[in-house]
């Protein structure tokens, strides 16, 4: 059945009772934004990823009309607690978060949410929360990391953990906060430490060997001091170029939403 909606507010934590009454009476689609307060080198605010996630997740719901369930902040990030300031939760913690505010979502009307996720860490623990709120509630699900779109639909390489177009996103979500990025910090990072003379590392968990990836469980900071995984300095960070970056995203996940009320 096509539900079209004219929420007036979306955040489900802003609404009064009766007004989230009426929100689930008109429509059955949430979104969540799942982040994570995770370093990502000097340059970089530590929630970054929520930022990016329910910067992202507002514009959405506020775009198609759907709930907004309220964030979750914190991701899977163990890797980096050797970085002050990052705070990780258990990977079976994050999925039982998730699973607990869904199933409370459904609860209340909601058969289709769309997650989507801020930080590559928290693939494994959504993925399971979904698969065993499916098995449980039929429920429909979807899951998204931002940049598999940026990437596709922006023709943009991603430039790795606190490379160029997160910054840029960052900065066009954050317009009035110039204390959260330093773009001189930015230009001083150095390149990933190699593992070995040929096993060359992409992120905590892969790393490639004569050209094949292949999975090895590391700590950020034995291969990178400052904790930036990006592939180049992310000195060409605009906003601009995050706007751009944010309004193709947008419109991918409104149009999402859209397919889903078709559903
Ligand atoms: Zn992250």
């Amino acid at each position: 059945m096509l539900r079209w909606t004219n929420l007036k507010k979306v955040y489900l934590p802003d609404m009064r009772w009766p007004e989230a009454e009426k929100a689930f009476e008109e429509t059955d689609i949430a979104i969540l934004a799942v982040g994570a307060i995770e370093q990502h080198g000097p340059h970089l605010p530590l929630a970054v990823d929520h930022i990016h996630a329910s910067g992202i997740a507002r514009r959405v719901a506020e775009k198609a009309g759907v709930i907004l369930a309220p964030y979750i902040q914190f991701g899977y990030c163990p890797w980096n607690s050797d970085f002050p300031g990052n705070i990780s939760i258990r990977y079976n913690v994050l999925a039982n978060l998730v699973k607990d505010v869904c199933h409370s979502l459904i609860r209340h009307g909601t058969q289709k949410i769309l997650i989507i996720n801020g930080h590559g860490g928290n693939t494994g623990p959504l993925s399971l929360a979904a698969r065993q709120l499916k098995e449980e509630t039929g429920a429909f699900f979807v899951i998204s990391d931002w940049w598999t779109v940026m990437t596709e639909f922006a023709r943009k390489e991603h430039k790795g953990h606190g490379g160029s177009h997160g910054v840029s996103l960052l900065l066009a979500l954050t317009p009035d906060r110039s204390d959260l990025v330093d773009l001189n910090e930015a230009k001083k990072l150095q390149p990933i430490k190699p593992l070995s003379n040929n096993i060359i590392p992409k992120n905590e968990s892969k790393s490639i060997f004569k050209s094949c990836t292949v999975e090895i469980p590391i700590n950020t900071r034995e291969i990178s001091e400052n904790g930036s995984l990006a592939t180049e300095p992310p000195i060409y960070a605009t906003r601009q170029e995050g706007e751009k970056i944010l309004e193709i995203v947008v419109n991918y996940f409104v149009d999402l939403i859209n397919e889903m009320r078709t559903l």
